[in-house]
Parts: structure tokens; C-alpha cells; sequence
């Protein structure tokens, strides 16, 4: 299995740190035709705007389109905005792959990052996880296609549809490979 990490922007080289602890391999992504050998594919956070804005200047925006139809895709953070299809407070056309509407840059300036202890529920058990915050968005709504798989209190901020996975918090600056390992899995099963 060959997962790509798209590589414009962003904190890319962690996810490829993540990958390389579970012996999984990963491909640095600048161009589309590099998809073509992943049969997944992380976006890293960032930032939103600027990510958008070099995915179409690579024509890695209808490429990633097209590759979400069969293959799983894992936003972090700005990968989450990147990916949802609502952004409520910014006007930017994401590639809109998850039914979810987000709020860019929520927890406010004070608060801009933190890290506190999130609830996280996947295969069926309730744990505990590192949740790294950093300007992060906020899921405020979701479509019945999605399922959440994580809390912070009230906030939604670990959620799934059939091919789309996503956190507001950043899993690759813990040592806690759990959530990508999940990722890993949900490849596996969509194969
Ligand atoms: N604030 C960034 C944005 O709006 C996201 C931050 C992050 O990815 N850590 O795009």
C-alpha cells in the first residue's frame, strides 16, 4: 500500500514520520500524475487559502477530486476546510468531498492553539487522545452521510463519511499513531 501526502504546503513531512512508524509507504505529492500509484491520500494542515491556491496552480484540485471518488482522503486542519463542502466565514471554493460545514480560525485569538484531552470512539471502543489545536477550525454541522468519531466537549472534531476522514486537530504532532492507523485501516477496508 502507497499513500500520498500532498506536499505544497504545510506541516507534510510529520504525516510521512506517521507513515513510516506504522512501515506503511508514502509518496510526496506535487503532481497529479503521482496519484496515480496511492490508494489513499492525507492533506496536511496549513493553510487553507494558500493550499488551495497552489493545489490549482498544480491541477491537483480536480485531480484530487477524481481520486476521492474510489480512493480515501484525510484532512487535517486546513485539510479538513480543504475538504469540506461548507465553509461558513470565508469565501473560498473548497473541494467540497465530506458533508460538512466549518468554521475557519473558531476558537479565537486567545485560544488560537492549545492542546487538550479529546474523547475519541473508533471500532466500536471510547478512548482518550492528545488533541493538538492550532488555529483550528470548528465542524459546526454535519450531513447524515457523516459520522462522528471524536469530541472535544461539545465540538465535533474527528468525523467520517464512506471515503472522507477527518480532524480539526493535528494527530501527526503526537507520537499516537492510533488515528492514522485508523486511516490505514479504512484504506485496507475500501480496497
Ligand atoms: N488556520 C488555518 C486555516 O484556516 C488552519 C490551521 C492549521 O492547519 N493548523 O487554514
Amino acid at each position: 500500500m502507497k499513500i500520498g501526502i500532498l506536499a505544497l504546503q504545510g506541516d507534510f513531512e510529520l504525516h510521512g514520520r506517521m507513515l513510516s512508524t506504522l512501515s506503511v509507504d508514502a509518496d510526496y505529492i506535487r503532481k497529479p500524475d503521482q496519484l496515480n500509484s496511492c490508494h489513499g491520500l492525507i492533506i496536511p494542515g496549513g493553510e487553507s487559502t494558500t493550499l488551495i491556491k497552489l493545489m490549482r496552480g498544480a491541477g491537483l484540485f480536480e485531480a484530487i477530486s477524481s481520486f476521492a471518488k474510489d480512493k480515501p482522503v484525510f484532512g487535517t486542519c486546513a485539510g479538513l476546510i480543504v475538504l469540506a463542502t461548507d465553509l461558513i466565514n470565508y469565501n473560498l471554493d473548497t473541494l467540497g468531498l465530506i458533508d460538512l460545514s466549518v468554521e475557519r480560525n473558531a476558537y479565537g485569538r486567545q485560544l488560537d492553539s492549545f492542546i487538550d484531552s479529546i474523547e475519541i470512539r473508533i471500532d466500536g471502543k471510547t478512548d482518550f487522545f492528545e488533541g493538538v489545536f492550532i488555529r483550528a477550525p470548528k465542524i459546526v454541522a454535519i450531513g447524515e452521510s457523516v459520522k462522528v468519531l471524536g469530541t472535544h466537549g461539545d465540538d465535533m472534531v474527528l468525523a467520517e463519511s464512506e471515503q472522507v476522514f477527518v480532524a480539526s486537530f493535528h494527530p501527526e504532532l503526537t507520537d499516537d499513531v492510533r488515528i492514522h492507523q485508523y486511516f490505514v485501516d479504512k484504506i485496507r477496508k475500501s480496497r
